[in-house]
């Protein structure tokens, strides 16, 4: 059942416009800048934020994608599984933003942390969500936050993108 509506088309696009001016403030050298996009719509993300730096900034940012279901902690599994859907090459002396859309216990992140070390030795790695839904389980927070949106565990938030669900809004359903 639908809660709440939190976030329509212009806010989402006033948002990662946002973010992506807190990124320009925050870093120089834009050419050792590596977005990671997570499976599946932190990558629409990264890629939503690439051309708004582009078209605000005339700066193309690299990005690359990755599927960290294999580094998760709370697999049954404990043997790693190769990683199915990344185009990482190289994370040597970057600095990476990791982009996700909803950062919940904070365990995607750690594994995705995991992930980028397996492919070198960043620089620094910084964290981008559009949504903060609380309830952490680490010690993980982003660097860069659209919009904190406190929900209770029976909760879920729908992060609709058009890319792939025909519709930009982020609702509430319990
Ligand atoms: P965590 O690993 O922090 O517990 O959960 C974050 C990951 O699970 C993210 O990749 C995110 O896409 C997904 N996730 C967790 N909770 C929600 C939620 O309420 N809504 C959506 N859309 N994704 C969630
Ligand atoms: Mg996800």
């Amino acid at each position: 059942m639908l809660k709440a509506k939190i976030l329509n088309e212009q806010e989402i696009d006033k948002i990662l416009r946002r973010l992506v001016y807190e990124i320009y403030e925050n870093h120089k050298d834009f050419n050792e800048l590596l977005l990671v996009g997570l499976w599946t719509r932190g990558v629409y993300l990264s890629r939503r934020i690439a051309d708004i730096f582009l078209s605000e900034h005339g700066i193309k940012l690299v990005t690359s994608e990755l599927d960290i279901t294999p580094y998760r902690d709370d697999l049954y599994t404990k043997e790693k599984i190769p990683l199915k859907t990344t185009n990482l090459t190289s994370t040597q002396d970057l600095s990476v933003i990791i982009v996700d859309d909803v950062l919940f216990t904070g365990r995607t992140i750690r594994g995705a942390i995991e992930a980028i070390f397996d492919f070198g030795r960043p620089k620094k790695i910084e964290l981008l969500v559009l949504i903060d839904r609380g309830h952490r389980e680490l010690p993980i927070n982003a660097n860069y936050l659209g919009r904190y949106v406190p929900t209770s565990s029976k909760e879920d938030v729908k992060v609709r993108l058009k890319e792939i669900d025909n519709v930009d809004e982020v609702i509430i359903l319990e």
